[in-house]
């Protein structure tokens, strides 16, 4: 979990009720150890002057490229996006919703991230995708536009899942994780 700036708490809260240990990433061998990665909403500006700062940036291009699994939600997808750690192929256009729709809660059928119900996507000045590359597969739309998309071992949200009490983001990702380490060599 990119414990810089965002809401990173509340994530650690989702991971600890579907049975998964979260630990707070702040320095590059913080990432050794982990099966996952969560990069956080916040501020995307203020996080990509943090990872690098703290060395973190090559060091999470290096962990996503080795296949492990990393979710971003909001601030997190933009700074997946071609524009920084370029981990997806994707651009992104951020406060995306404007201002008539700067926080809103949104019920969507997601399967793919969320099997069963719609889920309720809470959206806080998201952003969405603009265009993305042959690799990347979209997941989810709002209003026409992606808001979910999935490149490999890499999952990018707009929303914030963990703003909501429902963990089946969460316990989802969580069985990722656990899977692609009991395939990996780790
Ligand atoms: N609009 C913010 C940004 O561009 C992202 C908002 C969020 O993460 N809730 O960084």
């Amino acid at each position: 979990m990119l414990a810089q700036q965002g809401d990173f708490a509340s994530h650690l809260e989702h991971l600890a009720s579907v049975g998964a240990v979260g630990t707070e990433v702040r320095e590059p061998a913080d990432l050794n150890d982990l099966d996952g990665l969560i990069l956080p909403g916040g501020e995307s500006t203020t996080i990509s002057k943090g990872l690098e700062r703290d060395d973190l940036a090559e060091r999470v291009i290096e962990f996503g490229r080795e296949g492990r699994p990393i979710l971003g939600t909001c601030a997190g997808m933009i700074l997946l996006a071609r524009d920084h750690l370029g981990l997806l192929d994707i651009s992104v256009k951020r406060n995306a919703f404007g201002r008539q729709r700067a926080s809103f809660e949104e019920e969507l059928e997601i399967p793919a991230v969320a099997p069963g119900n719609s889920f309720p996507c809470i959206f806080i000045r998201a952003p969405w995708v603009e265009q993305s590359g042959p690799e990347v597969e979209v997941l989810g739309e709002l209003d026409g536009h992606p808001i979910a998309v999935r490149q490999g071992s890499i999952l990018a949200l707009s929303f914030h899942p963990e703003l909501s009490d429902d963990d089946r983001v969460h316990g989802a990702f969580a069985s990722e994780c656990r899977e692609a380490r009991s395939s990996g060599d780790r």
